[in-house]
């Protein structure tokens, strides 16, 4: 029998009406679950958090709420395995695939507890020193923080129903702030099951957190002033939101994570057979399987001095062909399907077209030779590497295919032109660079920083510590300029900003070094 999702709204468990959403296995194309938002009250759960949540979680001081993170990630962790089968079930994660979303959830949850113990036995935050504003020295200004009154709206993409949902709520959460989230459909049975954990464990305080698992329905049209939305998926989609005439008249803030062609980009020094140009390949590579590619992090415009690009293709092409593509829960296989058939139809839609304007130089959109049993129906699609000529303007660095997709692009080695085509990506959350010259090295980072939220720098020295451009750090921001949303979240403490007012206060100096107990 199917299984049923319900939201988690008003602390309580519900199901909604109507037609339901299908929920697949895109391993074998068969239903999963079903879910439905049709005739819930958004408005009264968003009133429930607001007045029960909000009030409960700005009681508690930061190492308070940072010691209830921490039980939240505990509490996840203990259902680990059965999660991981979840997100193989519904997602088409390997085992590996699972563990990135799953242990990324609770990993950075359990970040923002231990900052929460940093932050200490207070509820708001202090913003800088304080500012003598008059010739007298006992009339000063101080900025303070304090968590807003409303609730922290969640939309996230398909791709990591976990860490999507963790990241988030542990940073708003962490703030004082009641979390609504809403995972994508087509993936929300492990934030689903997730949500049944935290409310068993009896780990976060009535109204703190609340889950609308299907579509969206009328939610935004009930958000107000106090409320903050941070939004993860299509640029299309992010466009739309932000457009919204009742949160521009009404000046919520809108944190948007949309797409991005992120580059990695090869050095002119680097030669074959060396630590760097395996790391290179290594990294690449594995962000063009990773999550079969369905990150929003993952390499997509390859850069490579004319000279290697024959020895970096090759390379390349040896690394992806050893990867086994299947039924995910077998041990052997290291990539999956596409999460949803949409994604199969685009991803190869994406390809056709990056094809016309290059060629491709291994895989074809086909799904190749796949291990395992009954698949004829899965969203397979595997390794694909396409090249085109040069580094000028075109279809690749416009389209983002969100699959098991990237294009070589051969360039002449200079900073110069390699910032310069970067840029044509009009804005990226990460792109990397792979040298051991110290000269190209500062030209790229410095010519690439407007351009991108993150910047990874590969070379022999780091070769071993690297955790590869497409890992998502708590402790440093993640978000992009232009079109990756002109969002920005995590980064340690930076990330509380979002759901914190600022508030310049001014006034007699041992009055105000009284509230903010400085
Ligand atoms: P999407 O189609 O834009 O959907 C994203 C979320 O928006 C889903 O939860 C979706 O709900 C919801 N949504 C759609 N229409 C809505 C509306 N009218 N009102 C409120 N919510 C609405 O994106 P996706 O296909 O899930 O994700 C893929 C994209 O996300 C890729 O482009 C990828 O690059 C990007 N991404 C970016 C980041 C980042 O951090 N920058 C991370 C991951 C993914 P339903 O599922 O119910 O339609």
């Amino acid at each position: 029998m199917t299984r049923v999702l319900k939201s988690y709204l008003s602390g309580r468990f519900v199901a909604g009406t109507g037609r339901a959403a299908t929920l697949f296995d895109p391993t074998r194309g068969g239903a999963v679950a079903e879910t439905s938002t049709e005739g819930l009250d958004l408005g009264a759960a968003l009133d429930h958090a607001r007045s029960v949540g909000g009030p409960a979680l700005r009681a508690l001081t930061f190492v308070q709420r940072g010691e209830m993170l921490g039980a939240m990630a505990s509490a996840l962790h203990e259902h680990r395995d059965e999660l991981l089968e979840l997100a193989c079930l519904n997602a088409g994660n390997t085992r590996g695939d699972a563990k990135f979303d799953i242990d990324g959830a609770t990993g950075t949850m359990a970040f923002f507890g231990k900052l929460g113990s940093k932050l200490g036995d207070r509820t708001f935050l202090v913003d800088g020193d304080s500012e003598q504003l008059a010739r007298n020295p006992r009339y000063i200004g101080q900025h303070i923080a304090v968590p807003r009154h409303g609730v922290a709206i969640h939309i996230n993409a398909f791709n990591f129903p976990a860490w999507g949902f963790g990241e988030k709520a542990a940073v708003a959460l962490l703030a004082g702030v009641p979390v609504l989230c809403k995972p994508a459909t087509s993936t929300s049975l492990v934030t689903a099951r997730m949500f049944e954990i935290l409310v068993a464990a009896n780990v976060v305080p009535d109204g703190a957190i609340s889950l609308l698992c299907g579509s969206a329905g009328d939610l935004l049209d009930h958000l107000g002033p106090q409320d903050a939305l941070a939004f993860t998926g299509s640029a299309d989609t992010g466009a739309m939101i932000r457009g919204k005439s009742n949160l521009l008249k009404l000046g919520v803030p809108v944190n948007v994570e949309a797409d991005s062609l992120n580059s990695a980009v090869m050095g002119p020094d680097v030669q074959d057979g060396t630590a760097t140009f395996d790391m290179f390949v290594r990294e690449v590579s594995r962000d063009m399987t990773q999550k079969a590619g369905q990150k929003c992090t993952a390499v997509r415009r390859i850069y490579v001095p004319r000279e290697a690009l024959d020895s970096v293709r090759e390379a390349l092409i040896a690394e992806v062909q050893r990867t086994q593509v299947g039924d995910p829960a077998l041990k052997q296989v290291r990539m999956g399907p596409l999460a949803t058939k949409q994604q199969h139809r685009d991803v190869q839609a994406g390809i056709q077209q990056l094809a016309a304007a290059g060629r491709l130089v291994y895989g074809d959109g086909g799904p190749g030779t796949l291990e395992g049993e009954g698949l004829e129906n899965g969203y397979f699609v595997g390794p694909t590497l396409l090249e085109v000529d040069g580094p000028g303007a075109g279809v690749v660095h416009d389209l983002e295919v969100f699959g098991p997709v990237q294009t070589l692009i051969p360039y002449d080695g200079s900073a110069a032109e390699a910032v310069a085509s970067v840029a044509l990506g009009r804005g990226s959350l990460v792109s990397s660079v792979y040298t051991d010259d110290k000269d190209f090295a500062s030209d790229m980072i410095l010519g690439l920083a407007p351009y991108n939220g993150r910047l990874h720098l590969g070379g022999r020295k780091v070769a071993e510590h690297s955790p590869g451009p497409g890992t998502v750090l708590p402790q440093m921001v993640h978000g992009g300029p232009g079109r990756a949303g002109g969002g920005e979240e995590l980064g340690g403490e930076r990330g509380l900003g979002f759901y914190l007012q600022r508030t310049a206060v001014q006034g007699l100096k041992p009055l105000i070094e009284r509230i903010a107990g400085v």
